[in-house]
């Protein structure tokens, strides 16, 4: 098989980057390791109200669960709303909306292949062979160019030899979706802190009137049990307990890691003939750890730069460093993608302010304000 542009990983970013690329009327493959593209989930599901407009992505309502209001801040008893529309948005079915834009990709004329998990690359002439297992059979895809979308654990990246200029800022996770609980009209994202917690916080996000996403996430260097804390969380932190309440189902424990950096430098980005989006390039938001958005506009950003560099035929790592430009441009809720590399500088600090019992209550309102301009 050959093409010009091979994406590995039919994620957000993975889709996004084959549809701008395959509009342009370059020959795209996509390809998916998963038997069905969605699935298993490994997300809380929510969404900033910006990203339609941001992404140009239609809103469907076959993968919007609930309209999300605004986010409660928590510390123990203490609660802090945030509104205004950066704190809104949805919660989603990922099952659904990654399906919903892989299908997007193949509209636009990408070949969309699920079963197919690439397994080794090869460095040649004028591109890359790579090596898919599409279910037990193995075949060779000869591409001009490849896009590493694949997740946080990537490995297009390594096996590419691109620099590892990795923040390392790794948040371990572990969630569940929860059915039977008393969330009712309940339409706030809720965001919990403390010192259980270390560099990270807990969730519950909601999907529906009795079902939601309950998870904790938590800086990977702390040596933390993270069923116990969910544990902890689910049944002692305060009003949560309420929320949940004693009759719960859990009906899906999902972990995972997410790279909460801000994108990669540059050099750990591009090189000849490959370029990393979403995940792979570290693309999400330091403190709350959103990645789905900038995903997106970060396999946006790639399709610009991709069908930039086939128009000029120079597909050489110098030139894709323009790759840089287009992502910086492109805005994320209110903030610029840039910007998530100046928040991971604020990071530790506001992690340590919302982590740590000792520490007054004004400085958490104090730096809620600094940070997000928007408590009541
Ligand atoms: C527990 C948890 C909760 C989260 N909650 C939220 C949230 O509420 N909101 C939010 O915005 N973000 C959240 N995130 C982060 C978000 O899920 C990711 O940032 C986002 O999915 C990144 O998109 P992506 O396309 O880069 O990667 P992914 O969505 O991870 O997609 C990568 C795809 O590549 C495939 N793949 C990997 N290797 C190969 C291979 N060798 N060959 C073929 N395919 C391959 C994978 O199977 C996967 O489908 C959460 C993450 C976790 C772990």
């Amino acid at each position: 098989m050959e093409c010009d542009v091979l994406v590995v990983g039919a994620g957000p970013s993975g889709s996004l980057a084959a549809k701008t690329i395959a509009e342009s009327g370059l020959n795209v493959i996509l390809i998916e390791r998963n038997k069905k593209i969605g699935t298993p989930v490994r997300c809380a599901e929510g969404i900033s109200a910006y990203l339609f407009k941001d992404t140009g992505i239609k809103k469907h309502n076959s993968f919007l669960c609930r309209k999300i209001k605004g986010t409660k801040i928590y510390f123990y008893n203490e609660q802090y709303i945030l509104s205004g529309k950066t704190w809104q948005g949805y919660v989603i079915d990922r099952k659904i909306f990654d399906p919903y834009l892989a299908k997007l990709a193949q509209k636009a004329g990408a070949k969309v292949f699920s079963n197919a998990n690439a397994v080794e690359m090869k460095r040649v002439k004028n591109g890359w062979i790579v090596g898919v297992n599409f279910g037990k059979i193995k075949k060779q895809i000869e591409a001009k160019f490849v896009i590493g979308a694949d997740g946080v654990e990537s490995k297009i990246g390594k096996w590419a030899g691109l620099e590892d200029n990795s923040n390392r800022g790794l948040f371990k996770c572990l969630e569940y979706e929860m059915d039977d609980l008393n969330i009712g009209k309940n339409d706030k994202f809720h965001i919990c802190f403390g010192q259980e917690f270390p560099g990270g916080y807990a969730w519950v996000f909601p999907k529906s009137k009795t079902r939601a996403n309950v998870g904790v996430g938590v800086n990977v260097k702390k040596n933390a049990n993270l069923k116990q804390l969910l544990d902890f969380f689910i049944n002692k932190y305060p009003n949560i307990n309420k929320m949940i309440g004693g009759n719960y189902k859990i009906l899906e424990t999902r972990g995972g890691l997410i790279p909460a950096n801000g994108p990669k430098k540059i050099d750990g980005l591009v090189g000849d003939n490959i370029l990393l989006v979403g995940d792979a390039g570290e693309f999400v938001e330091p403190i709350t750890a959103e990645g789905i958005e900038p995903a997106m506009l970060s396999g946006i950003a790639a399709g610009e730069t991709i069908i930039e560099a086939f128009r000029k035929k120079d597909l050489r790592k110098n030139f894709l460093k323009i790759y840089e430009q287009k992502y910086k441009k492109k805005h994320y809720s209110n903030v610029k993608l840039d910007e998530l590399n100046k928040i991971k500088i604020y990071s530790n600090l506001f992690f340590y302010i919302f982590n740590k019992k000792y520490i007054p209550k004004r400085i958490r309102k104090l730096s809620l304000n600094f940070l997000f301009n928007s408590i009541k």
